[in-house]
């Protein structure tokens, strides 16, 4: 890999800095405010990168290189300034030279709006994979969303979720830039016509009710430290050009405004469920909108190239994220039979080799399916296609249906809910897609076993698992400076891009001066981070306590309230036995709700009640504190994973597909409190079963439970300090007497609860009462803290890229030679 090496002064810097403060933002620094600056510094930045970008789309295409297209309907980044500067190597000169004129790199830093294009893992997985593609040197493009509203931002008031809208644009956006001539359109609504060629073949024209135009907008992606600069380009829709004209002459301009507006809404929002929705046009109409805008900048780029379209799949590895852009099958269908003329056999034949997919859940309420009327009436050609699709797929299988009668029910395409048709997409990217992969081992299990058990009879050659992975060089070098920093002390640098290295740690766990180096850099990270906790949430807590965190999206599958209920049973103890010894604990939770998700907006009030008790009370509040950091996003996960003690992975087993925040929690050193879920499996086999605290019924147990009749009343009964932690929430000692603030969540858990939480309590319990044990014991606790660290090298983002480019990608790295153009050395 060649290395980068911008040799940069700060001087230069400085020039680049001041050019860019008059030049672009139009200001002068007597009355520049920080905004200013951060704009002023990113442009700077973005100059270094320019060139390093131009190049590698000259060299991808002088090259005809096999490109990866990565489809995904949420591409959650986070900041870019700081990641490109550590991916330039240049944040020590830029940090002298901001330092030079008195300003201060990470307040800086600190002024850049996040994008937050993503609800959660799935969007972050979606980041993590284009920050390794870059850094591997893979051909790659992220296709997306530029929603102008992203996930909402959560403020708390008094203790409830309160959702305000997401401005992420609003001072403008110095990371992109808009390609107004690779604008394309996309149809919606309308009907479709047949006639019959001059050689007999039927031709199929659709007419659409109107149409949208897609304009892209592309983000650079660095590698790390080579000359790599990708592309994510992200669609915005807009009105076309020949809007309305007609109703405009006609004098109607308000008419003629409205449906300018109605197409522009488009890519207004970003839906914030974190989980499928069912029945939104608008929803539908997204995802239809950037991969039809996708796979024809796809197309063009072909034609460019002057590549025959049925050697798309030669140029293109097309990877759906979820089933959210599984209409793409379609879609690549139509535009090769019906644009350009191609056979359906030989369409069908390039389609099914060039797409892959990722199924991402479990819950089987979780897959999406359409209505085929709204799916017929939005995008008529489209169902024509999927009918066909369907047709001939049902045929091929029509065989096996002898043995087994409900098979064609059970594996078409189309299906019914209630007395409504129903299009499921996960069929119809199975059927469409030459690879499907789950995304930690156990998950894959469970599909080939349940979800598409179908499907895996089938076609068990398309099956395969890959773990997810995050990526080390945001995970831990620039969210972890100073535990990076001890590690490379030891090891050197090489493991920003073989995480495998950090094994060597392994012969430092015992060392006692290294276990106290160790201890330091997460102390001094609690430290920081209890100033910052103090200052958003007005609680102050104790550093030297155990920080045990949980953060993720709130959901009942993921069991924030087995975590309350312990915490309460925790403290009724402390109140009842004042001799009972315990290390202090700080409970820290974060994270979003859906905001038409009753259960898990409740959850987080619980939490913030539970929290404003204990937190008050003289007799506990030196053991124990609970805090909830409002408005969980990536720059908030870069200072909380750091800080973490203890991870708490506490879902019930089979129903987190992976999780990721359980890899970022274990490369900083955190331990991990945990079900036999997702990778948390992978996990602990990786750090060792004496290095993790297990806990709860298995995926197995689970399911017989639930077969049997989960019955979470005679856990109720039988425990009773089970009993009395869901009592005094029923008493409404946490909603001043009021019984009935939390009566839905009490009843859930007592009377209906799916996610089986009673169930676990017990053995929560126990294996918490084993932590506090532990940590007792320090330099067995950071013994074990350097473990999971040096033993986290598998679940870098790099080696999850890795597998994808061999198994089902089969696209090579391309190297990218050091750019000639200097910005620096032109002016
Ligand atoms: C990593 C991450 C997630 C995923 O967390 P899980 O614990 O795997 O659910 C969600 N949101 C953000 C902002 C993240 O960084």
């Amino acid at each position: 890999m060649p290395v980068s090496n911008l040799k940069l002064t700060t001087i230069e810097v400085k020039r680049s800095f001041f050019r860019n403060l008059a030049n672009i933002q139009g200001q002068f620094p007597a009355l520049a405010s920080s905004h200013d600056y951060y704009m002023a510094l990113s442009y700077t930045v973005r100059d270094m990168l320019m060139a390093r970008w131009v190049s590698t789309a000259s060299e991808y295409t002088e090259k005809h290189s096999r490109t990866v297209a990565y489809l995904s309907a949420e591409f959650l980044m986070g900041p870019h300034l700081a990641i490109n500067l550590l991916n330039l190597q240049v944040t020590d000169v830029v940090r002298q030279a901001m330092s030079e004129l008195g300003l201060n790199l990470d307040e800086l830093i600190k002024e850049e709006p996040e994008p937050g294009l993503g609800n959660g893992g799935l969007g972050r997985l979606a980041a993590c994979f284009l920050d390794s593609m870059a850094t591997l040197e893979i051909p790659s493009v992220g296709y997306g969303i530029r929603y102008e509203f992203g996930i909402f931002e959560q403020i708390i008031a008094d203790g409830w979720q309160v959702e305000k809208t997401d401005k992420w644009l609003m001072k403008g956006n110095p990371w992109e830039i808009v390609r107004p001539d690779w604008a394309v359109e996309v149809k919606f609504g309308g009907y479709t016509e047949r006639y019959e060629a001059e050689n007999g073949t039927f031709i199929v024209h659709w007419v659409p009710g109107w149409q949208v135009k897609g304009v892209p907008y592309d983000t650079p992606i660095l590698g790390y430290k080579n000359n790599t600069a990708n592309t994510l380009r992200l669609w915005q829709a807009v009105a076309p050009e020949s809007f309305n004209f007609s109703r405009f002459n006609e004098g109607d301009y308000y008419g003629a405004v409205e449906e300018k507006v109605a197409s522009e809404n488009l890519t207004k929002v970003l839906y914030p469920n974190d989980g499928p929705l069912q029945g939104k046009q608008l929803r539908l109409q997204q995802q239809y909108f950037f991969v039809s805008c996708s796979l024809q900048d796809m197309l063009r780029i072909m034609k460019t190239q002057k590549v025959h379209l049925d050697h798309f799949h030669e140029k293109f590895a097309v990877q759906l994220n979820d089933t959210h852009p599984a209409v793409a099958i379609a879609e690549l269908m139509r535009l090769l039979i019906d644009e350009h003329k191609l056979e359906w056999d030989i369409s069908w034949r390039v389609t099914q080799r060039t797409f892959s997919y990722t199924n991402h859940t479990l819950l089987p309420e979780a897959l999406e399916c359409w209505s085929i009327d709204l799916f017929g009436r939005l995008l008529p050609r489209l169902l024509e296609i999927i009918y066909e699709i369907n047709d001939r797929f049902l045929e091929q299988i029509r065989p096996q249906c002898l043995l087994d009668s409900e098979l064609i029910a059970r594996m078409s395409l189309l299906g019914e809910q209630g007395d409504r048709q129903i299009l499921r997409m996960a069929h119809l990217a199975c059927v469409g897609s030459h690879a499907i992969n789950g995304v930690a081992a156990l998950h894959t299990e469970l599909l080939k076993t349940d979800v598409l058990a179908d499907f895996y009879s089938f076609w068990p050659q398309k099956f395969s698992n890959k773990t997810n992975g995050v990526t080390p060089r945001r995970w831990i070098a620039l969210s972890n400076p100073r535990l990076s920093r001890v590690i490379t002390e030891v090891i050197g640098d090489q493991w920003l891009s073989d995480l495998s290295q950090l094994k060597k740690l392994e012969t430092k766990a015992n060392n006692s001066t290294f276990q106290e180096k160790w201890y330091q850099a997460k102390l001094l990270n609690k430290h920081d981070f209890a100033l910052i906790l103090h200052d958003r949430t007005g609680v102050s807590v104790d550093p030297d306590s155990i920080f045990d965190v949980q953060v993720k999206r709130i959901h009942e599958y993921k069991r924030q309230h087995l975590n309350v209920l312990y915490i309460i049973a925790l403290y009724q103890r402390l109140k009842s036995d004042p001799q009972f010894d315990i290390h202090p604990r700080t409970f820290i939770f974060a994270g979003k709700a859906a905001p038409g998700y009753h259960l898990a907006k409740l959850i987080i009030k619980l939490i913030n009640s539970v929290g404003d008790m204990l937190n008050r009370d003289p007799t506990t509040r030196d053991k124990l504190k609970v805090v909830f950091l409002p408005n969980f996003n990536v720059s908030n996960g870069q200072l909380i994973y750091p800080v973490a003690d203890l991870s708490e992975q506490i879902s019930t087993a089979g129903k987190e597909a992976s999780g990721t925040g359980n890899m970022k929690f274990a490369m900083n050193g955190a331990l991990t409190i945990g079900t036999l879920d997702g990778a948390n499996i992978e996990i602990r086999e990786e750090v060792g079963a004496e290095n993790f605290f297990l806990f709860g019924n298995t995926a197995e147990q689970v399911k017989q439970l639930s077969n049997s009749g989960y019955s979470p009343q005679e856990y109720y009964q039988n425990d009773s300090i089970l009993k009395e932690a869901i009592d005094l929430i029923r008493s409404g000692f946490f909603s001043h007497g009021d019984p009935e603030t939390f009566r839905d969540l009490t009843n859930n858990l007592i009377y209906s609860d799916p996610f089986q939480v009673l169930a676990d309590f017990n053995a929560y319990y126990q294996c918490q009462e084993e932590v506090d044990a532990v940590y007792r014991d320090k330099s067995r606790w950071c013994r074990m803290s350097i473990l999971n660290s040096a033993r986290s090298g598998k679940f870098s983002s790099d080696r999850t890229i890795s597998e994808y480019c061999q198994d089902i990608w089969k696209v090579e790295p391309v190297q990218i030679q050091t750019p000639d153009i200097d910005p620096f050395k032109l002016g």
